[in-house]
């Protein structure tokens, strides 16, 4: 092999097209309401379940959830 010899690679590089999906609004809307609705549970599952604002009267749900309520800063106790 001489040195002047170049290297032709046999795969031309092949570069991606990447183009933007756009999702109507009308699909994207239910999806946005059930995790609004879900986030919402959770907040209050982990943030208000406890004494008078309870919806069960066992501890369990507030047992459950108690080390992510004092991770969110939520007044526990
Ligand atoms: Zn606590």
């Amino acid at each position: 092999m001489h040195a002047s010899a170049t290297f032709t690679p046999a795969i031309a590089p092949v570069t991606p097209t990447i183009a933007p999906v756009s999702i109507p609004l009308r699909e994207l809307l239910p999806w946005a309401v059930f995790g609004t609705v879900l986030m919402l549970l959770a907040i209050y599952f982990v943030g208000v379940e406890e004494g008078a604002m309870a919806i069960f009267n066992t501890m369990y749900v507030h047992e459950f959830v108690h080390d992510g309520r004092h991770l969110l800063g939520f007044p526990c106790h």
